[in-house]
């Protein structure tokens, strides 16, 4: 099992509207070639999703698939 991507954790990332920090994301969605990090600004209660795609490069997906 490859663990690196998924040690990935955003933390501190500033609102997209007002810019506060925000600790760390609401919501974490993991599906097969991208982390979807859903991020909720307590200061202006703004929410906003931010998407970290993977490298092509996954040998241990596509030997299941085979
Ligand atoms: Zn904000």
């Amino acid at each position: 099992m490859a663990t690196a991507d998924l040690g990935y954790l955003p933390r501190k990332n500033p609102c997209a509207q007002c810019g506060q920090p925000i600790p760390a994301p609401d919501w974490i969605e993991n599906s097969a070639r991208r982390i979807s990090y859903l991020w909720h600004c307590k200061a202006c209660d703004y929410r906003f999703e931010a998407v970290a795609f993977f490298d092509a490069s996954h040998p241990d997906r596509e030997a299941l698939a085979a």
